[in-house]
């Protein structure tokens, strides 16, 4: 594992060559509390989204989500919650650099992370517990260049992932509007322990995945757990989601009448890559940051 991640992306700047065209915040700048009430509110509008009981995302204290606020700290979901019921304040304002830290160089134990978590909030008196998956939270928005993350263990995305072809089942695409909205491919992550070694795995697997693609997936998946969505807006996040599950809905489809045909690697680079494909991708993500400041008006 490459260590120095603090070290890397404090010396990294948000806009790399790996990163897509998009808005980013520029990372010197501090946000003022009127600008975390409008981030949260944002965030908590995702949340019921994701957490509305008809669309079959997440049940109960299933899921969780977060959103950058600067270069400094990002919001999470405190532990127990539930994502469609949650409000502005079931979240918890978490410190990158400590979060990252304990990341990099943490102990693997219950109490220790429980200890690390707390200590790293901004507001010690709180009394809120961030999310296990808050170190997981901190990579997909930093590596993982996001600046709102869903996490959500969606029934459809699950009967594959809980699957024993869980692997077969995803190793290609199956539309061109998949591509568009979710990228080039999906990241995938074998089972591993929720918390601190899961993170660690995801970190991975986004190294590598930034490695093969040059850009950060849109799309990660976790074997016999559920479905993380790295959007640039809250928007994004929900149409990631919306139309992962679609994609894995149709896969689940193919089984009944012979299995999945895939597109062809040339036919996913083609839609990946042309020119009306990006521009089309382009006018959809100016969609999605007029809408965000709509609602937040
Ligand atoms: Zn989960």
């Amino acid at each position: 594992m490459d260590l120095g991640l603090v070290a890397r992306l404090s010396a990294r700047p948000l806009t790399t060559s790996v990163v897509p065209t998009g808005v980013y915040r520029l990372p010197e700048k501090e946000m003022t509390m009127p600008g975390k009430t409008d981030l949260l509110n944002e965030l908590v509008a995702m949340s019921h989204w994701l957490g509305d009981p008809s669309r079959d995302l997440a049940i109960l204290g299933e899921g969780n989500t977060s959103a950058r606020v600067d270069d400094a700290s990002f919001f999470v979901k405190a532990s127990g919650m539930s994502l469609g019921e949650i409000e502005l304040d079931g979240f918890v304002e978490i410190a990158f650099e400590p979060m990252l830290n304990f990341l990099e160089h943490g102990e693997v134990s219950d109490n220790v992370t429980t200890e690390a978590f707390m200590a790293s909030r901004t507001d010690p008196t709180s009394s809120l517990r961030p999310s296990v998956e808050t170190p997981l939270h901190a990579l997909a928005l930093t590596v993982g260049s996001a600046e709102f993350v869903g996490h959500t263990h969606p029934t459809a995305v699950n009967a594959i992932m809980c699957s024993q072809q869980a692997e077969e089942a995803i190793a290609g695409r199956l539309f061109p509007d998949e591509i568009v909205v979710c990228g080039p491919a999906p990241a995938y992550v074998p089972y591993t322990d929720p918390g601190l070694p899961l993170a660690r795995k995801v970190w991975e697997v986004i190294d590598d995945y930034i490695d093969t693609y040059r850009e950060p997936p849109k799309v990660i998946l976790m074997q016999n757990h559920g479905f993380i969505a790295l959007g640039e807006s809250s928007r994004e996040v929900q149409n990631i989601t919306a139309m992962y599950v679609k994609a894995a809905r149709i896969l689940v489809g193919t089984y009944a009448l012979g299995g999945p045909r895939f597109m062809t690697p040339e036919n996913v680079a083609r839609i990946h890559t042309r020119p009306d494909e990006d521009y089309r991708r382009r006018e959809l993500r100016s969609l999605i940051f007029n809408e965000s400041q709509d609602q937040n008006e």
